[in-house]
């Protein structure tokens, strides 16, 4: 489904609180007509109508006139569809039984890859017992090096599946290849793109159609705007449901493996709508590094944290020496409740 052929959202129409049906469907006949469209955004209180067309098209328009128009205002963002601007209520995310957003704070751990129904079962079990509210494990995995593990491929999804099954924790797993799409959204509840795909763009068209909530990393190098315009590729094609990830940034600092940009939170926040998390195992690469990290994370804003833990972190086939191992999780786990109850929020 392509919502945008023939240009983007340049205006969005603001419809009094309480504007009937019939004054909406009035609203989108006469754009219709005039060879725009509109996408229609039902918030709790106000419905905004998204006007896509050519500039000068809708501009003749006498949109301001209608019966039960508010106000007329141009998205002067080069996204559209997940900025502040179109829709200003915080988007909550529903994924199997939990939230995230709008006062609900995801806690997504687990190993970096599935190695074995073992550890990945044992995995699940440790990070439930703590508290968390998702579990994260790669099937597919993106190494550096093509002679480092792989991942599982099929066999973790299903391995993802039965620990699902088990524990009742949602999964998160990521996908690397558009051919893979179908399986990872049978088995996965959240699909992830990682950092190094954020802007494989026919990637993010193809999660854009499925039904199945996307965690949308930051690319190693991207801007926050770039971020953003990745997000707009997906909810372009009708998935509304992403969670952006800050994941750490390159810069010329060595004593971490990335340069967590905390500052990405709050103007996030600032211009779009969408939930934003933070991964501080990916952005430190360093296990004593994580909880402070998290913590921060919190106190500026996130919906939620993704944290690597591993049963037995020495062991590990990848990202060891950022695991948490089950004793330093349940010890982080319990500073993030404390610190999220206190700032009025929720885990999970
Ligand atoms: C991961 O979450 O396991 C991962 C590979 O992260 P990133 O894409 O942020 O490097
Ligand atoms: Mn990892």
């Amino acid at each position: 489904m392509n919502l945008f052929e023939g240009g983007s959202i340049e205006m969005m129409i603001v419809m009094r609180e309480g504007a009937t049906q019939a004054e909406i469907e009035h609203v989108l006949e006469r754009l219709t007509e005039s060879g725009a469209r509109g996408y229609v955004s039902t918030g709790d209180v106000v419905t905004v109508i998204g006007v896509i067309g050519e500039r000068e098209v809708i501009a003749g328009i006498p949109l301001e006139a209608f019966v039960g128009v508010e106000k007329v205002l141009p998205i002067l963002r080069p996204y559209k569809l997940v900025s502040r601007e179109f829709r200003n209520t915080d988007t909550v995310i529903e994924v199997g039984g939990t939230k995230v957003g709008g006062g609900h704070v995801a806690l997504i751990a687990g190993p970096c890859s599935v190695e074995s129904r073992d550890q990945l079962l044992s995995s699940a079990r440790f990070v439930k017992e703590a508290g968390a509210s998702m579990l994260r494990g790669g099937a597919f995995k993106p190494r550096t090096s093509p002679y480092a593990f792989q991942g599982l491929g099929l066999e973790a999804l299903k391995i993802l599946a039965e620990a699902r099954e088990e524990t009742g924790l949602p999964v998160v797993t990521e996908l690397m290849d558009p051919r893979h799409l179908d399986a990872v959204a049978e088995y996965a509840d959240v699909i992830q793109i990682g950092a190094r795909n954020m802007q494989n763009f026919y990637l993010l068209s193809a999660v854009g159609e499925v039904d199945r909530p996307v965690l949308l990393k930051r690319g190693l190098s991207a801007t926050v705007d770039e971020l953003l315009m990745a997000a707009e590729y997906i909810v372009k094609e009708g998935n509304t449901n992403v969670i952006l990830c800050e994941r750490g940034i390159r810069t010329f600092e060595t004593a971490t493996r990335n340069t967590l940009d905390l500052s990405a939170v709050p103007i996030i926040k600032q211009r779009s709508h969408l939930p934003v998390i933070v991964d501080p195992s990916h952005a430190t690469g360093k296990v004593d590094l994580v909880e402070p990290l998290a913590l921060a994370a919190l106190a500026a804003g996130a919906d939620g944290l993704l944290i690597e833990s591993h049963p037995a972190p020495e062991a590990a086939l990848c990202d060891g020496g950022q695991s948490l191992n089950p004793r330093e999780f349940a010890r982080t786990a319990a500073r993030i409740r404390e610190l999220t109850a206190w700032l009025g929020k929720t885990v999970g």
